[in-house]
């Protein structure tokens, strides 16, 4: 139920104990030895047209988390649900409608933009693929389009991705991802190879889109200041699994999890004369092949109690929507 007491409406996405493995091949017949557990049964729903930020230091599994989405990697297990279909089951044409409805957008524009491409040609490449436009003429005019809707020209589509910085190519990569009207576009660190002053256009692009065309975002980042603005609601993820989810502005405002504290703690706050008590991680990130047991976060966490390192703490509501899990509450 909702605060108006009607049924709340079903999430656009629902994961629930969504895995991840890798194995690690070693010796002479590269046989499997290993795995690394890059997610580990997270749990998470994301509402139509709403943002969710997916935050964690590099390795976290947060990337690997949105690529499991479109099945560009294989999860291991768990449910995704995506407008109440199966995801991992999906198989042919659906699988393919699928990537028409969940688009991704990556951190390096310049990677993924085939250099021998023209612009026009890599916008409106999933325009052929899915037959969405039957002559040139409709191909040319939806291109330009989606090139104006991003802040480019009709005079780029015959430009190759050298030709643009990098705040552009990240243009052209959201155009792309838009030439198929997605419902859902997993962001996956878009902003971070940017320019601080850059990242602010990107960012309000996105916001603009995302109101002129209702969509939905996975915001995924590795800093907490990046996805503040954007996010309706936040994810803190620490060695594969989620620690913290809360309504973005609750989480600001008061974190409750160790590592959302040390991560907001090195956030710099705009007013020069307030105050805040930078909160230090001992040591790295454990081997995430050999993740301590209990609460991953254990060996590094300044509260921690015997408990921690003997039982995995699991996910409690503190607040409505705010949940957290840490043997502390
Ligand atoms: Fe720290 Fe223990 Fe909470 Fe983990 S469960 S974050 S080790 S207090």
């Amino acid at each position: 139920m909702d605060a108006s007491g009607q049924p709340a409406p079903a999430p656009l996405l629902a994961v629930r104990d969504l895995v991840k493995n890798f194995p690690v091949k070693r010796g002479f017949l590269a046989r499997a030895v290993e795995e690394v557990h890059a997610v580990d049964h997270i749990s998470f729903a994301v509402g139509a047209g709403e943002t969710l930020g997916l935050v964690g230091e590099s390795g976290c599994g947060k990337s690997t988390t949105g690529r499991c989405l479109l099945r560009l990697v294989e999860p291991t297990a768990g449910d995704i649900r995506f407008a109440g279909r199966d995801v991992r089951a999906l198989r042919g044409s659906a699988l393919r409608m699928l990537a028409r409805d969940m688009q991704i957008i990556f951190q390096d524009p310049y990677a993924s933009l085939n250099p021998r491409m023209t612009v026009g040609a890599i916008v409106g490449e999933a325009l052929i693929i899915h037959r969405l436009v039957a002559t040139r003429r409709e191909f040319a005019d939806r291109v330009v389009e989606l090139l104006e809707t991003v802040g480019l020209g009709a005079d780029h589509m015959r430009r190759y991705p050298h030709e643009f910085s990098g705040g552009q190519r990240q243009r052209i990569g959201i155009a792309r991802a838009l030439a198929v009207s997605p419902k859902l576009i997993v962001c996956d660190e878009p902003v971070s190879a940017l320019d601080v002053s850059i990242q602010a256009q990107i960012i309000n692009l996105l916001e603009d889109l995302q109101q002129k065309f209702g969509l939905t975002y996975l915001f995924i980042a590795h800093d907490l200041s990046v996805v503040e603005h954007i996010s309706t609601r936040v994810a803190v993820m620490y060695l594969g699994r989620i620690v913290e989810l809360a309504p973005a502005a609750q989480l600001y405002a008061a974190p409750k999890h160790p590592y959302t504290e040390a991560l907001l703690s090195a956030v710099p706050i705009p007013d020069p004369t307030a105050k805040r008590r930078r909160i230090r991680l001992e040591g790295d990130v454990p081997n995430p092949i050999h993740p301590p047991a209990g609460c991953h976060l254990h060996t590094r966490c300044p509260r921690a109690m015997p408990i921690c390192a003997a039982e995995i703490p699991p996910p409690k509501e503190t607040a409505p929507g705010h949940t957290v899990a840490c043997h502390l509450y």
